[in-house]
């Protein structure tokens, strides 16, 4: 690298997009210029010994690092790692920065690219963190309702009907075992709540279908929507539903419902919440349940059993049985194929898919 020449990469551009180095002497640098843009990928190539790791590590992370561990209180920082100030005039634009280096760790076989760089350590953090939820039956961003946005929803989803909403906020009660359904109605009516829109069974017994308020939106006050919202979730143990009430009783209007849990609401799923282990498959809460993270099972490659597919079974379909030690196996199977009328002439793709299926899987007194 020579001497303070003002380097800039082709790809960098006027302002702030870019880190910008000014008279790098770290190690062997010899006072350089450099801007390097964010945002790309950038690779540093060299022969050994011209500055890379000096230019990378000692100067651009090393100054990032400290940046950004000097952004916490001087408590937090005994804590963290302490870079020194790499010898450079000054870096502007630069962001915290993470190093992936280049040891060789150990290799075992669960080792991925993102083990052995660590990376997959920085990434179940922020996955934790960043990552949004959708719902694995309908597809749909799940998050958790409050009062707040609920009233929200349903003001912004009545405002969509052609005539507004005349519907019910609803909250459901589980009968306890043991007790009736008329006992559990008695009690809630001593408390005021009078009308039930229904009795339903589910897995874990009857339900009550109980009517917090009944509105049309957006007539009436947001602060009455908003009451009966908070309500209905408090009293629905975190979940309510918006019925609306159609003005002809014989068809039942739509339900919107809501859930204060991470919970699809629609599916009624439930989610646990993101932790760094769910995006780990070294976690038994991230690893996937048919392989347990080691990411191979065991089976059978059917391509190697009949790796020719224009051979015909009297030919020698079957390739593990066209041994002398197996030759026996491949008598039995020409026997039986007679006996089944399973054609020993056709090449195995022309076969039906039950035959073939004969072939491979066999038969239970086979
Ligand atoms: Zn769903
Ligand atoms: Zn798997």
């Amino acid at each position: 690298m020579t001497e303070h020449s003002p380097n800039t990469l082709p790809d960098s551009s006027a302002g702030d997009d870019a880190i910008r180095i000014h008279g790098a002497r770290q190690n062997n640098l010899k006072n350089l210029d450099l801007d390097i843009p964010l945002g790309k990928i950038v690779v540093v190539t060299g022969v050994s010994g011209s500055g890379k790791s000096s230019l990378v590590f000692d100067t651009v992370y090393a100054e990032g690092q400290r940046r950004y561990v000097e952004t916490f209180s001087p408590y937090a920082r005994q804590f963290l790692d302490r870079m020194d100030r790499p010898q450079v005039d000054r870096i502007e634009g630069i962001p915290p920065a993470i190093a992936i280096d280049q040891t060789n760790p150990v290799r075992t076989s669960r080792s991925t690219v993102g083990t052995m760089t660590e990376l997959a350590d920085h990434l179940k953090l922020l996955f934790a963190r960043a990552a949004q939820l959708h719902c694995r039956g309908c597809g749909a961003p799940v998050r958790r309702d409050s009062a707040q946005s609920v009233a929200l929803d349903v003001q912004r989803r009545a405002g969509l009907l052609p005539g507004g909403l005349r519907g019910a906020i609803v909250f459901a009660v589980a009968v306890p075992q043991g007790m009736t359904a008329a006992h559990i109605t008695e009690q809630l009516a001593a408390q005021g709540y009078t009308r039930i829109l229904g009795e339903r069974q589910t897995p874990q017994g009857t339900v009550l279908d109980v009517v917090q308020d009944r509105l049309r939106l957006p007539a009436d006050e947001t602060a009455r929507l908003s009451e009966a919202v908070e309500a209905a979730l408090r009293l629905g143990q975190g979940r309510m539903e918006v019925h609306e009430l159609a003005a002809d009783a014989a068809e039942p209007g739509a339900v919107w419902r809501y859930s204060a849990d991470l919970h699809c609401a629609d599916c009624d799923i439930h989610y646990r919440d993101p932790s760094p282990g769910l995006f780990s498959f070294n976690s038994p809460v991230g690893a996937c349940d048919t392989c347990r993270g080691f990411g191979r099972v065991i089976g059978i490659d059917f391509g190697l059993i009949v790796p020719d597919e224009a051979k015909t079974l009297r030919e020698g379909a079957v390739r593990p049985w066209q041994t002398a030690s197996f030759s026996e196996c491949q008598d039995d199977l020409i026997k039986y194929a007679n006996k089944r009328g399973i054609p020993l002439d056709t090449p195995f793709r022309k076969l039906s898919a039950a035959q073939r299926k004969w072939v491979l899987e066999g038969e239970p007194e086979w």
